[in-house]
């Protein structure tokens, strides 16, 4: 038996880290040697160098991604007495949150080219909500695997009908609609900064942004136990920070991100190319859509083969996700659907497998992945 010459990982977080060890050890030291160690100068210049780079007013620093759209949805007031639309191809934490504030999430179908919400499912909801739920208050679009999903007649629908949109950016920093930014055409937009994501910390982190500085501010307030000032709570908190060695090192990685998502951009047109004319067909692209790769994949009915075949090369592929929200055992049978009862999300959630991508992949385990890829 032939050992595989090269080992292609699906994500290398470490590597990432060793990419700008010194800046990073550098930042970090900083950070424990000022004595201060939770919302101090690292997170508030944090939060003016992500709102800058995003291009919007404010953004406002938390534990996580799921505490992002947690006290976002806080902030806005959301909560027992409302419907969240989403979908249930997503990372569970999207739907998470919304249960975390009390709400209920009503889960919309994909579109099975992109993965993303279904726009016209979504316009559906809207103007003739499932019986016997509260009233829709708000929505989470997720821009999946770095596209950004589609979201103009979204947002249309929702301003008429007068509900919120919060943009789940999790898997889509700096990706474009349009020209746009995404998470700058919604209400407000949540990013996960963990560390596989194309903005991560080397722990857990997150951040919102928004124009509407009166809901940064009360995000702000929310994200300490509902503090205005010091030891006084003027409002019901929680307790989710970003800490000050994470924000260092945040800073060091924001300057390289706009590089790396055009990594991500290089190594997904090798792989295009790999692919074209074989049997397996490249991610479908939206035409307006600056993708950003969190993920490349592929959908491959007999993906157990392929995935087998890949290992047997050495290289490593991922599922995101194998189970969609709705059927996983803590929420199946109990969480409300739109009318398409999301059945394409159940038959992609079968079919979706994830190459290699990060922005550290060599030139050589590109080329590997791709001899294979070439060879099916
Ligand atoms: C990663 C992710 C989250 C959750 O982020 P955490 O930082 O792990 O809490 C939410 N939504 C999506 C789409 C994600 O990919």
């Amino acid at each position: 038996m032939n050992a595989p010459i090269l080992t292609v990982p699906q994500a290398d977080p470490g590597a990432g880290y060793r990419a700008h060890k010194d800046e990073i050890d550098a930042a970090a030291l900083r950070a424990l040697g000022s004595g201060w160690y939770i919302l101090g100068a690292e997170g508030a210049a944090f939060e003016k160098e992500f709102a800058a780079w995003q291009g919007a007013a404010r953004a406002v620093g938390c534990a996580n991604g799921t505490d992002a759209l947690m006290l976002t949805l806080r902030g806005m007031g959301i909560g027992a007495g409302c419907t969240v639309v989403t979908v249930s191809h997503t990372a569970v934490a999207t739907v998470a949150a919304i249960e975390m504030v009390g709400a209920t999430p009503l889960l919309v179908d994909i579109d099975p080219d992109t993965f993303t919400m279904d726009a016209d499912e979504l316009v559906a909801v809207l103007n003739d909500p499932p019986p016997g739920l509260p009233p829709i208050r708000a929505i989470i679009p997720v821009h999946l695997y770095g596209q950004s999903c589609d979201l103009e007649p979204m947002l249309a629908a929702c301003r008429e009908h007068g509900v919120m949109v919060i943009e789940d950016c999790s898997q889509a920093h700096g990706a474009t609609l349009a020209g746009r930014k995404v998470g700058t055409m919604g209400d407000a937009a949540c990013f996960s900064l963990y560390p596989t994501k194309n903005l991560g910390a080397l722990g857990d982190g997150g951040v919102m942004s928004t124009d509407d500085a009166a809901l940064a501010d009360r995000i702000g307030a929310i994200r300490q136990y509902g503090w205005k000032e010091r030891y006084i709570s003027d409002t019901i908190g929680v307790n989710s920070r970003l800490d000050e060695i994470q924000a260092a090192i945040l800073r060091v990685r924001l300057p390289y991100l706009d590089a790396t998502n055009a990594r991500r951009a290089e190594i997904a047109a090798q792989y295009d190319a790999a692919l074209a004319g074989g049997p397996i067909a490249p991610p479908v692209r939206r035409a307006d859509a600056g993708h950003v790769y969190h993920q490349y994949v592929l959908r491959v009915p007999n993906r157990t083969a392929l995935m087998a075949r890949l290992r047997a090369e050495g290289v490593a592929t991922a599922i995101h996700y194998p189970a969609p929200v709705h059927l996983q055992p803590a929420y199946r049978g109990r969480t409300p659907m739109g009318p398409a009862g999301c059945a394409e999300t159940a038959r992609a959630a079968g079919e979706v497998m994830s190459l290699p991508m990060f922005p550290e992949l060599t030139e050589a385990q590109v080329a590997h992945v791709c001899g294979v890829l070439r060879g099916l």
